[in-house]
């Protein structure tokens, strides 16, 4: 429904182009009957959430599937959560398969008729990472670089006036305010990275969430488990990334909030074992943020907590 209002809204830019698309726009597209109640919106992580619950301010009421901790790649939606979604206007999803688990539970709504936007196609596909072992398929962490997270805030802009247009000024203010708040934000990232030596511009975590970052901020990135944590880390996993640690002398490597420490621990009883003692440099939130009300338990607080957390584990004079 909601595709097909888009589309309609894009052909009246085109009217003369596509003179069939004019059709689209018919009575089924009719959005929710909000006179006496809010737009309730479904969002499937906590990263998307906040984005909803920033652009959408008093005018949606935001029901996270996933909370603090939770692993996507991993999630299965249970049959509440499936009602849930059911009784929404709108469920907002990252999607590239970030969600990997979730792929059918959206296609069944689609056929309901309950509009779905997944936030990361509305970034080109020229600035997406393309994955190694998943052919075909990109690297869904796109929010880990606050430039890319702006169009995903734009895409929700979008969404959310199409379904209240009553507000879509509000949004937009809003939205113009979150991406302002985005530009300082990734300035102040560029500038603090600039602290660390070169050669120690590694980000060695549990998985590979910090590719876009990585990208984005200068860093080569070293993620135990690839793309997705749904593939275990193996013994051959652990030694290539603790050779790499031990011959460049990196200070520290982080554990991940949603994905269990034993694996990066494993890594550093290896390193231990070449006669480097490596630290762990604290926890990054990758895949989900942390409780609400802490520090990196907003979009813009977990950059920074991030951004905080590695450049004062690998700057230099840090850990040794
Ligand atoms: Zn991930």
């Amino acid at each position: 429904m909601l595709r097909q209002r888009v589309i309609a809204a894009l052909c009246v830019v085109h009217f003369g182009l596509f003179a069939g698309c004019s059709r689209v726009d018919s009575g089924t597209a009719e959005g929710p009957d909000l006179s006496s109640r809010l737009l309730r919106v479904v969002a499937t992580t906590t990263v998307v959430g906040d984005l909803v619950r920033v652009v959408g301010g008093e005018h949606a009421v935001v029901d996270n599937l996933m909370g603090p901790g939770v692993d996507p790649h991993l999630f299965k939606a249970s049959a509440r959560d499936v009602t849930r979604m059911a009784q929404a206007d709108l469920v907002i999803y990252n999607g590239l398969h970030l969600e990997g688990k979730m792929g059918d539970v959206f296609a069944e709504m689609q056929e309901r008729g309950i509009p779905t936007l997944a936030v990361a196609e509305a970034v080109p596909h020229e600035l997406l990472r393309e994955s190694v072992l998943f052919q075909g398929n990109f690297d869904p962490h796109i929010w880990l670089d606050a430039s890319l997270w702006q169009r995903a805030a734009g895409a929700v802009m979008r969404a959310l006036a199409d379904l209240d247009p009553a507000h879509a000024s509000a949004f937009a203010a809003r939205h113009e305010a979150f991406v302002e708040a985005l530009d300082s934000l990734d300035a102040y990232v560029h500038k603090v990275v600039e602290r660390i030596a070169p050669a120690h511009r590694a980000i060695v975590t549990s998985h590979d969430a910090f590719g876009y970052y990585g990208d984005a901020y200068g860093f080569e990135v070293e993620g135990l488990q690839g793309i997705s944590t749904a593939a275990e880390a193996g013994a051959a996993d652990v030694q290539r990334v603790a050779d790499l640690v031990a011959d460049r002398r990196i200070p520290a490597m982080f554990v991940e909030s949603s994905v269990s420490p034993r694996g990066i621990e494993a890594v550093r009883e290896a390193v231990r074992a070449r006669g480097f003692e490596v630290a762990i440099g604290g926890t990054l939130f990758g895949d989900a943020l942390d409780a609400p009300h802490a520090p990196a338990g907003t979009y813009l607080g977990m950059l920074r907590h991030n951004t905080d957390t590695i450049v004062s584990a690998l700057a230099d004079g840090a850990g040794h």
